[in-house]
């Protein structure tokens, strides 16, 4: 029997939240405790533990068949393969940076100028839609340095909060590309290695849909049953029982994170009591 080789990262960002979705899809393996390739308990499945930049590559040449890397890497990389699932984490932007003195208006304004990055794949895509020509200067860590030490006259990198722009004396001028990471695949799997692919995004999405949803129950007065129950939409529609207690009944639903606070208020105002709010494991529709 085959099975399927996942490339993660092994050390940084994105490997806990990677081994974390894969864990709560029920899918086991013994920790990686500096081995490169170990096999899961209850799946057939083994994971590879690999630098994320070289994660695109072995994914093309059918060295891991799928991989989780950040769609900066992925890009960057130009590699050949297919782009399966937003993951929902590892959420940054790439973004053009400039000295904090300097007049800046506009991207036009780094014509001629030096920029240095170790994105020059992204950044020259994006300078050419804004058909600014620049001196790419590709240099591969501690980009942000670069124009203090007079190396460049600017910088794209990626950027999350913007402090360690500051503490260099930049500022951000652009944001060129927003990532995440992506599960990504092979395009010539087997059959059989693209049936076990299916039933891991079948676990995948259920974990993840269950991750932006919560189930609610709450004690509702029939007198305003219809109102209640027209605030919970539900999977398809509440469920609705009597309580012991004369004149109420118990509501159970599914509600979105999204506005979750604003739901859980109108239905207080309109009279509902006990309000529970559980999270979800797994939501299959
Ligand atoms: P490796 O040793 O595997 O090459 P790395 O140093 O290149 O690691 P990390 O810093 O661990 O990589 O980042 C991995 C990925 O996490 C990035 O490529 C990006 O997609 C994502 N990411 C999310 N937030 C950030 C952030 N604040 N800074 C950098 N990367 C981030
Ligand atoms: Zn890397």
């Amino acid at each position: 029997m085959q099975t399927l080789k996942l490339a993660i990262q092994k050390k940084g960002r994105l490997s806990e939240e990677s081994i974390k979705l894969i864990n709560e899809c029920d899918i086991s393996f013994p920790s990686s405790s500096g081995k490169l390739v170990t096999a899961a308990y209850d799946f057939p499945i083994e994971i590879l533990f690999l630098r994320d930049d070289d994660i695109p590559d072995y994914v093309q040449d059918g060295v891991a068949d799928i991989g989780i890397v950040g769609e900066n890497v992925l890009v960057e990389s130009g590699k050949q393969v297919e782009e399966v699932m937003k993951m929902g984490f590892g959420k940054c932007r790439l973004s053009l940076a400039v000295p904090r003195n300097m007049q800046y208006n506009g991207v036009q304004d780094l014509s001629g100028k030096s920029i240095a990055t170790s994105y020059p794949r992204i950044l020259k895509n994006y300078l050419d839609t804004q058909q600014v020509e620049a001196d790419i200067h590709v240099i591969s860590g501690s980009v942000e340095i670069a124009p203090s030490i007079g190396l460049a006259d600017a910088i794209c990198d990626i950027v999350s909060t913007g402090s360690t722009l500051l503490s260099n004396g930049l500022k951000e001028a652009e944001q060129i590309f927003r990532s995440e990471a992506v599960l990504i695949k092979n395009p010539r799997l087997s059959e059989e290695k693209n049936a076990i692919l299916k039933s891991l995004l079948f676990r995948l999405e259920a974990v993840k849909r269950a991750q932006k949803n919560k189930y609610i129950l709450l004690n509702a007065p029939n007198d305003n049953l219809d109102k209640i129950v027209a605030l919970l939409p539900g999977i398809s529609s509440p469920t609705v029982q009597s309580l012991a207690k004369e004149g109420w009944s118990s509501v159970h639903s599914v509600i979105t994170e999204k506005d979750f606070w604003e739901i859980i208020q109108q239905l207080k105002e309109a009279g509902a009591e006990g309000i529970l709010v559980m999270p979800i494991e797994k939501l299959i529709y």
